[in-house]
């Protein structure tokens, strides 16, 4: 059928060229409400201003102008959001501050995830990946994969890879991890990439040995903690032991053979946790950490399998917001102590900078910024992926260690999942203000959703991030000293 010109997307030049009947443009922008009495307007690269409600509405039908609303109408020229001419004489550098939202895309793949076991001590209930306690060669990645991975890790043109050991726990195969990095470092070496060595453990089996060779080689510790015993033994259950008091004990025994800063912990929601935000955190504060990244559960996968990790959004944010009430009382004291989810979304709000952080990010991080090499040489898009794979849903899966490197991150595959890892084209996001600060995920939206497109009015991942963004903005505009703690959290001071 022939459209009709009348409903044609596009109306014709001269419709746009009378625009500013006003006096002026408008460059691209979006608002969103934050209460009764504010909305905020963000433009394309994440720039906002807060003013009354109903200002958008006034700016929109050309109801402001220079005499009249002086301070306001230079505000929205300087910030990008009119403009007197039709092309923004200063195009260029919103050009160039969009080039630097989007920096994290120059060097393609970074972190490249090896699961160099799938076996594992501790029987934790909400494990992403199904535990396998014995039988080595089938569920222990192969030397023949391990030098496959190692390829193509290094064909990636990011100038600095990071090679990061996951499981099961990655130190039942520290053999495997030790002839990795030796290899990974003499190639390195001879073609001039920079490497990073992470181990992901919950730190059960660490000892002395295994640390002076982590600091010979400079290989960085990953670990879990999800609060004070009583949490995290409920959480990470470990047969006849304690969890947390071997956790404890290895952050101890690292710290002092690594270095304070070598060594970091995550921690991870469930129910229980729910009910002690202020613990949890006073928890990473007295146990020295420089800050706590509040990290809900994926909600799928093995996790669904139990009830202590299902929970609604709303729970999380109620939780997420006392305990960030609990770290900004410590800073309000004079300690410098942040929560890394803000922080991502601070430096996005309140820098021209983006952040290495792979779950939002748009385009998304996957592919774009991380690849799992699994045990069994399957190659998957994200960590979520492989999870995913292990209750047989391998959507998400590129390939195998034998394909080509383009077939894996250029694929037909990596081609579909293209159409919807940015958010700057996905329905809902599109007209979001709060679409430069946010990311996509389309492995979240399959597993909850079923479509990978996702849908934003009843997406988890959607309303746990809107919210957030929303309350940090409403907290730094509250208390200027807020903002200035949210600032220092940035600038590392
Ligand atoms: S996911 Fe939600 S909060 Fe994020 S950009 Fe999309 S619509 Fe906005």
């Amino acid at each position: 059928m022939i459209e009709s010109k009348a409903n044609r997307k596009f109306k014709e030049a001269a419709f746009y060229n009378s625009q500013n009947d006003g006096g002026y443009f408008l460059l691209p922008f979006k608002f969103h409400r934050l209460n009764g009495e504010k909305e905020i307007l963000v433009n394309e690269v994440g720039d906002y201003l807060i003013l009354p409600t109903g200002t958008t509405a006034t700016i929109v039908n050309r109801q402001i102008s220079k005499e009249n609303n002086s301070e306001l109408y230079g505000d929205l020229i300087a910030n990008f959001f009119i403009s007197e001419e039709a092309i923004h004489p200063l195009i260029d550098v919103l050009a160039t501050r969009y080039r630097t939202k989007k920096h994290f895309l120059n060097y393609f793949t970074g972190l490249h995830i090896f699961v160099i076991s799938l076996r594992c001590e501790h029987t934790c209930f909400y494990c992403q990946v199904s535990r396998v306690t014995e039988n080595r060669d089938q569920y222990d990645m192969s030397i023949q994969n391990i030098d496959r991975g190692i390829e193509i890790m290094f064909k990636s043109p990011n100038p600095h890879v990071t090679m990061e050991f996951q499981g099961g726990e990655a130190l039942l195969a520290f053999d495997n991890i030790k002839y990795a990095v030796e290899k990974s470092e003499k190639i390195a070496g001879e073609i001039g990439k920079q490497i990073t060595f992470v181990i992901c453990t919950n730190l059960a089996l660490v000892n002395e040995e295994i640390l002076y060779y982590c600091k010979e080689h400079k290989i960085l510790i990953s670990t879990s903690l999800d609060g004070p015993q009583s949490i995290h033994d409920s959480n990470r259950h470990k047969p006849h032991a304690s969890s947390y008091a071997l956790a404890i004990k290895g952050i101890k025994l690292s710290r002092e053979i690594l270095g304070e800063d070598q060594v970091s912990a995550l921690m991870t929601t469930t129910t229980l946790s729910l009910e002690h935000p202020i613990e949890i955190v006073d928890e990473y504060y007295n146990m020295g950490f420089p800050g706590i990244f509040l990290r809900n559960i994926s909600p799928y996968g093995f996790a669904l399998r139990t009830e202590k990790s299902k929970y609604s959004t709303d729970k999380f944010i109620e939780f997420y917001k006392k305990a960030l009430g609990r770290i900004l009382e410590y800073n309000f004291q004079g300690h410098y102590f942040t929560e890394d989810l803000a922080r991502i979304y601070l430096t996005k709000i309140l820098t021209p900078f983006n952040t290495g952080f792979v779950d939002m990010q748009s385009p998304a991080g996957l592919i774009n910024g991380v690849i799992v090499f699994n045990y069994d040489g399957g190659v998957y898009a994200t960590d979520e992926s492989r999870m995913l794979a292990e209750q047989k849903d391998f959507t998400f899966k590129l390939g195998t260690l034998n394909d080509e490197y383009k077939d894996l991150f250029f694929g037909a595959k990596a081609q579909e999942i293209a159409q919807v890892w940015s958010n700057e084209a996905l329905a809902g996001c599109s007209e979001c203000a709060f679409q430069a600060y946010c990311g996509a995920d389309p492995v979240h939206h399959h597993a909850t959703q079923g479509d990978m497109y996702g849908y934003r009015p009843t997406s988890a991942f959607c309303q746990k991030n809107m919210e957030i963004i929303r309350y940090l903005i409403e907290l730094m505009e509250s208390e200027p000293k807020i903002k200035k703690i949210f600032e220092s959290w940035i600038s590392k001071k």
